[in-house]
């Protein structure tokens, strides 16, 4: 299937008084159409700095550089994401038309006061589609986000569950029809029953509607079930990225393997993984997990971070990655 975003070398720096942050390093991808690409990474690692900078919601003292290009189906190529005036976005509907997001934590955004309706409206007006329009639209994205259209519209948000707000959120994002759509965290706040419902819908909206999925996540088992392609974010940099199988079950990268470590229900580890005692200021040199890192040596400390295709489609940006697969080769047992 066709490409629909394609990044190249993004960096987001965010200043502040006293010190700056490099939130996103030299980060790119290709996401396709019919396809979910899972962005997983700890708390603070870039990810929905990402998000916001393919939105173009970051805030003011955020410095930007890169490339982004969006290809809609409606024909048009979008060559500067990143760089587009304000005035220039509203005119094409970037967001929302062309890519839209769920905010991490948005069901507990809707507005307490207003039916669901309402917003169904709200939104639309915002964008000059007329009511009537609108309710039509509405009904139709509620079914595909099989919520049930006359109940549903006429209710107040606290009248829903957690998992049916977090499909009303879905459909609006789903309402100007996007070429890419991003959800950030979207199970994050569900009890288990209801995230894998909503995990169901996900998967079932990538088969039905023609868009490229951006699923953003700390839980490496939500990336297991329902996405293609996985990118691994550590501290703003890429450090691995292929398809999901492919990752799981030959991670290229020590911090890849660390979290799979961690995460007992995706895979079993058998040997032992501890720091390897090199510490390095990283200031803003060389490899960001060195400390942590098993397999770290004096010369990761100038590692340049670019990624390395090590099996088809399959890239680490880990300058030992092909030592490390073979030293972990057969010892790393991915559950499926
Ligand atoms: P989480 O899993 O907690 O949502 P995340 O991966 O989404 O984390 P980001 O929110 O993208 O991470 O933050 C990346 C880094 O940028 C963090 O160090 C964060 O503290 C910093 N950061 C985010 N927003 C700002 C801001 N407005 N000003 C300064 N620093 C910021
Ligand atoms: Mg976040």
């Amino acid at each position: 299937s066709s490409t629909v975003l394609s990044v190249k070398n993004l960096n987001v720096t965010y200043k502040t008084a006293t010190f700056d942050v490099e939130a996103v390093k030299n980060v790119s991808f290709e996401l396709h159409r019919h396809e979910i690409l899972g962005i997983v990474g700890e708390s603070g690692s870039g990810k929905s700095t990402i998000a916001l900078a393919l939105m173009r919601l970051l805030p003011n003292n955020a410095v930007i550089t890169g490339e982004a290009s969006l290809y809609s189906r409606d024909g048009s190529r979008i060559d500067n994401v990143l760089t587009l005036p304000e005035e220039e976005l509203r005119r094409i509907r970037y967001r929302w038309g062309k890519i839209s997001i769920v905010f991490q934590g948005a069901m507990n955004s809707l507005n307490p006061l207003l039916t669901v309706k309402d917003h169904f409206i709200d939104t639309a007006q915002a964008h000059g589609i007329d009511k009537e329009e609108a309710l039509k639209i509405a009904a139709d994205l509620l079914r595909s986000v099989r919520l049930e259209p006359a109940r549903v519209l006429r209710s107040y948000p606290h009248q829903l569950s957690g998992g049916m707000k977090q499909r009303v959120m879905i459909a609006l994002a789903l309402m100007l029809n996007p070429d890419v759509i991003i959800l950030d965290e979207p199970t994050t706040a569900l009890d288990t029953l209801t995230q894998r419902q909503i995990l169901e819908l996900i998967r079932d909206l990538r088969k039905e509607r023609d868009v490229g999925i951006m699923l953003i996540t700390h839980d490496l088992s939500v990336v297991a079930d329902v996405a293609d392609k996985v990118l691994v974010l550590y501290r703003g940099y890429v450090m691995e990225i292929g398809d999901v199988y492919t990752v799981y079950s030959r991670p290229y990268s020590p911090y890849t393997l660390m979290l799979i470590n961690s995460f007992p229900a995706i895979g079993k580890r058998i040997i032992k993984l501890k720091p390897a005692g090199i510490t390095a200021t990283t200031n803003n040199r060389g490899c960001p997990f060195i400390n942590r890192c098993p397999f770290a040596s004096i010369e990761c400390a100038d590692a340049d971070m670019n990624l390395i295709e090590v099996e088809p489609g399959h890239f680490s940006s880990c300058i030992k990655a092909n030592l490390i697969q073979q030293q972990v080769a057969g010892k790393v047992m991915a559950s499926e």
